[in-house]
């Protein structure tokens, strides 16, 4: 790591982004660290201040009700694969389940599995077929951008040097839907996928028709595959 990175812990949200927009691309967020670290001490990044979120008021809420699931940019995957899988989210908190060892899921968040945008990311596949939405803001500005959008290859996003991510919407989970996450690898634990697939079907219960049938491959491209819709 580069001796002279300054580290700004942000206490609130306009603090984190006039810290962004004073320093564009010379800043990093720091949510977890369990990317960022390696890449610092790998000598891949080399920025001037790292901002560390952690203490922003409201990025850490987590919502899972009848309008879908809401997880804050300081969501961990414990926190999401503790309270989603009870709410039908069953492909995403499979996936959160399975990053790393509890460390890691601990510590660790979904939003900085998204931004990280490594083809390996496990909650990918899983976000996109959810048709999970990220919100952004900036100072005095705020956008959405859908995830299939969002990821443009890899290690490479939509999201511009001064924009925080603060939090990733999805819709609810339609009565009659089944979901699957299967993640393969070279070994049987704490292992970077080889592939990873995110399912969901949904049947109507009166015909046993499926109505919708949605999947997405992760780690076989430079980014995840959305398979469509069908
Ligand atoms: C031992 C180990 C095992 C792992 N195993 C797996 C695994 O099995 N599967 C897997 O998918 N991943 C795995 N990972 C990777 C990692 O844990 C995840 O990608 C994690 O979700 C990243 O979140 P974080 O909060 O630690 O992000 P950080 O490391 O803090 O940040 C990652 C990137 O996202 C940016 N960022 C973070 N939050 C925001 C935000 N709100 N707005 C804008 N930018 C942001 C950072 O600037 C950085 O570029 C593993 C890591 C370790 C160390």
């Amino acid at each position: 790591m580069a001796s002279t990175v300054q580290f700004h812990a942000a206490t609130s949200l306009e603090d984190a982004l006039e810290r962004l927009d004073q320093l564009g691309s010379e800043a990093r967020v720091l949510a977890g660290g369990t990317d960022l670290m390696i890449q610092l001490q790998g000598g891949q990044l080399s920025p001037r201040e790292l901002v560390h979120i952690h203490a922003v008021p409201g990025l850490a809420d987590f919502a899972v009700d009848e309008q879908g699931l809401r997880p804050g940019a300081m969501v961990t995957h414990e926190n999401l694969w503790r309270h989603a899988g009870a709410d039908d989210f069953t492909s995403l908190s499979e996936a959160a389940r399975q990053v790393g060892g509890w460390q890691t899921q601990s510590i660790g968040t979904v939003v900085g599995n998204v931004v990280n945008a490594s083809p390996a990311g496990d909650l990918l596949p899983s976000l996109l077929v959810h048709e999970a939405v990220l919100h952004l803001a900036r100072s005095g500005n705020e956008r959405t951008v859908p995830m299939s959008e969002f990821l443009l290859g890899r290690r490479q996003t939509a999201r511009e040097p001064e924009e925080l991510v603060t939090k990733i919407t999805m819709g609810p989970v339609p009565a009659g839907a089944a979901e699957a996450f299967v993640k393969v690898g070279r070994r049987r634990a704490m292992e970077v996928s080889v592939v990873a697939v995110a399912v969901r079907l949904v049947m109507d219960p009166s015909s046993g028709v499926i109505t919708d049938a949605r999947i997405a491959v992760g780690a076989a491209s430079a980014v995840p595959l959305p398979g469509g819709r069908c």
